[in-house]
This record gives C-alpha cells, sequence and structure tokens, in this order.
C-alpha cells in the first residue's frame, strides 16, 4: 500500500497485512490512520501486558533514555542489577541472562543445556520437546519446535530435539537414552492453540526427570509475566523447573527476554554467551517497571477474576452458537468454533465498523484471547458483544 511518500513494497513479505497502518495505541484500543478505532485482544500477541502505551513504560523510558542507554554489556547497569533481583526474589531461580527475543532466550536455555551435559552428563545434548510446541524462529528453536511443516522448512534441522506428546508420560519416558539431557516445554501451548499441560503431566515430568537425572526446561515466554494469572504458569502445578525463559510480557510492548536457571545448573563460563543489547539498561528498567506492577497488592487476583470473567462470558457465547467451548488460564484463552471459520471471523472482526476487534485464530477452529491483563469486565463485554453479532452472521 501507499502511505505518505513511501510504498508497502519497501518491506519484505513475511505475513500477509492488511492495508492499515497503525498510528496510536491505548489501553486496550489501537487506532489506524484512517482514524478508526480497533478494540484489541491481539495485544501484539500477549506482548503488551499493560496494554498500549501504558504511563509505566513510557515513564520508565523517558528517565532510562535521558539517564543511561548502553554502557556495554561487558559492564553492570543498575535496571539489570534489579530486574534479576526482582525475578529471583519471586522465582525458584537463583540467577538471569536478559536477551532481547523469546528465540533468543530459548536459544540460550538450549546452549545452557548442552554445556551442562558437557560438563555432568557425557556430553549427552538430546532435549525431548513436543508436537506442536512453539519455541521461536531461529534455526535451533524452530527445530525444537513441534510445528507441522517446519521439520523440513530451512533444511536441514539442528539435531537433538526428539518429540514427545504432551500429556503423555510414556511418550517422553520412551524417547530417553544416554544422549538425553533435558525436557523442554510450554505450561500452556500457545501457539498450538492454548492447549494446557495438566498439572498431573507437569508433576509426573518434574519427577521423571529428576529420577533421570535431566534437566526440566518451562518456556514461559507466553505463560509467564501474569498471563495465567500467577506470575509464572509453572507454579500452578507445584512443581520447580531448573530453568524458565520469559519474554513478551515481561517487555510489556518493548524487545525483552529472560533466561533463568538454579545456581546448579549455571555453567556458562565466560565467552560462552552474550549479545550486544542483552540486559541494557533501557529494556531492564521497562521490566522493572513492568514487575513492579504486576507484583502490586492486588494486581495478580485482578487477572485471575478477568480470567474467570472471561471465560464465563465465552461459556455463554459457546453455548448460544452451539461452539465447543473454551479453555486456557488466566487472560490466555481460545474458544473453541464449530468449524474452520477462525480466519473468516478474524477478517470479519477486524472489517466490522464502526469499530474493529483484533482476535487471533492460531488454527482455523479457535480464536485466542490474550487481552491486557488490565482489561476491563467493560472492555470484555464489548468485545464479547461484537463477537456475538459476528458469530450470528
Ligand atoms: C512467542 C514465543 C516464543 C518466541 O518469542 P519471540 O520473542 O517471538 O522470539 C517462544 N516461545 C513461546 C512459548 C512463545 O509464545
Amino acid at each position: 500500500m501507499q502511505y505518505g511518500d513511501y510504498s508497502s513494497d519497501a518491506l519484505m513479505t513475511i505475513t500477509n497485512r492488511p492495508d492499515l497502518v497503525f498510528v496510536r495505541g491505548e489501553g486496550s484500543w489501537l487506532h489506524d490512520h484512517n482514524g478508526k478505532a480497533y478494540l484489541d485482544f491481539i495485544q501484539g500477541w500477549a506482548v503488551n501486558c499493560l496494554g498500549h502505551c501504558p504511563p509505566q513504560i513510557r515513564d520508565a523510558l523517558v528517565a532510562q533514555a535521558g539517564t543511561l542507554l548502553n554502557p556495554s554489556p561487558a559492564f553492570y547497569n543498575g535496571p539489570m542489577i534489579e530486574l534479576a533481583g526482582i525475578l529471583t526474589a519471586n522465582s525458584v531461580f537463583d540467577r538471569v541472562f536478559f536477551a532481547n527475543t523469546g528465540a533468543e532466550a530459548n536459544e540460550g536455555a538450549i546452549k545452557l543445556a548442552r554445556k551442562w551435559g558437557q560438563v555432568h552428563k557425557g556430553g549427552a545434548y538430546e532435549i525431548i520437546t513436543f508436537d506442536h510446541s512453539f519455541h521461536g524462529r531461529t534455526l535451533a528453536t524452530m527445530s525444537a519446535s513441534g510445528k507441522p511443516g517446519w521439520d523440513t522448512l530451512f533444511a536441514p534441522q539442528v539435531p537433538g530435539f526428539p518429540k514427545a506428546d504432551l500429556n503423555d508420560i510414556a511418550s517422553v519416558k520412551a524417547l530417553i537414552n544416554e544422549r538425553t539431557v533435558a525436557v523442554m516445554l510450554e505450561p500452556v501451548q500457545g501457539e498450538g492453540g492454548v492447549i494446557p499441560a495438566d498439572p498431573a503431566f507437569l508433576q509426573a515430568l518434574r519427577a521423571l526427570t529428576r529420577e533421570r537425572g535431566l534437566l526440566l526446561i518451562v518456556d514461559e515466554v507466553q505463560s509467564g509475566i501474569g498471563r495465567t494469572g500467577t506470575l509464572f504458569a509453572h507454579t500452578q502445578a507445584g512443581i520447580e523447573p531448573d530453568i524458565m525463559t520469559l519474554g513478551k510480557g515481561i517487555g510489556g510492548g518493548v524487545p525483552l527476554a529472560a533466561l533463568l536457571a538454579r545456581e546448579d545448573v549455571c555453567c556458562f563460563v565466560p565467552g560462552d554467551q552474550g549479545g550486544t543489547y542483552n540486559g541494557n539498561p533501557l529494556m531492564t528498567a521497562v521490566g522493572v517497571a513492568v514487575l513492579r506492577t504486576l507484583l502490586a497488592d492486588g494486581f495478580l487476583a485482578g487477572v485471575r477474576a478477568r480470567g474467570e470473567y472471561l471465560s464465563s462470558r465465552l461459556l455463554e457465547l459457546s453455548a448460544r452458537h452451539s461452539l465447543g467451548g473454551e479453555r486456557g488460564s488466566g487472560l490466555l484463552r481460545a474458544l473453541i468454533l464449530d468449524s474452520d471459520r477462525g480466519p473468516a471471523l478474524v477478517k470479519a472482526a477486524l472489517e466490522q465498523n464502526p469499530v474493529g476487534l483484533l482476535l487471533n485464530a492460531p488454527r482455523p477452529n479457535l480464536l485466542r484471547f490474550m487481552p491486557a491483563l488490565n482489561v476491563s469486565e467493560g472492555e470484555i463485554d464489548q468485545m464479547i458483544g461484537m463477537l456475538d453479532a459476528l458469530l450470528g452472521q
């Protein structure tokens, strides 16, 4: 499309974008270049946990931008130390490495597990992952992912990621051999269609990995940072993993991610891991603002309450239109449709007038909801009203 003096043709095509340019956002609302408003239940793919342009993030960016942008990853900075301290004080992990994207954090988790395998397990390097999992778009994280078709796209894959079936402990056991070093999974498969790992499965996986001397890695890039109603999703199953990755919500919309590990797993030595922007104060200052907001009294309880509310409203909608129910955790939920009309509904919701609605269909028969964690009940009602009208068409 033409936009002012320039054409969108100057961009590589990596997805089919509608002919819209978003110019402004506030809370649960986005505005395009024609002045149309959209109620946003995608929020940058579960990224903007405090909504669009929240004052906490704006203030943190402005203050930090006027103080110190980037002393170099070879030096400490204040926000980096503070954010690592907040994360370790609120989790079972002892140390943090900051990254810029979820894929990069997962790549770091894979490297850490392989290093641990070299040091402690005779060079074991295989990491068991799961069908329909999503861990990112670098070569190694695509290889770790269980997305159909990704095994041949950009072949050859990075070796060492045998795939088990989620919620099937026997399928994991069957893949363990002397080369196995870890098991890695999402507590709730997000891109795969909002499929939660059962608490009993997570507990069995923790027991099995302990018994066999394997690391348990949880990819909480989507499920973490309050998305499922607790700071991290794995705590709901009462398990203590060895390694965790965070992304998306931790930056509230800016590029920030993290790799966390327990002390006995932290075997990187100087030179093993790094990156130009890793731990830069501009982004970690935002992470501090996000975490302080989420950890304030009542915030996560509010997420749980609105998660329940969204769930009950989706169930009503499902009953009224004879759909297949809903599933998910906290404010990461999916409505199961009666046919493969997800993509058509997403398009109709976007094009609805005078106000559009932004939704996502991770599978053709599902709609996924990942609103801001501070979305209001009124905004949930408005979304349900719009979706109700679309489903009736
Ligand atoms: C989004 C996502 C990633 C990748 O994060 P990027 O920041 O896009 O690299 C990895 N794992 C999970 C579970 C995700 O949802």
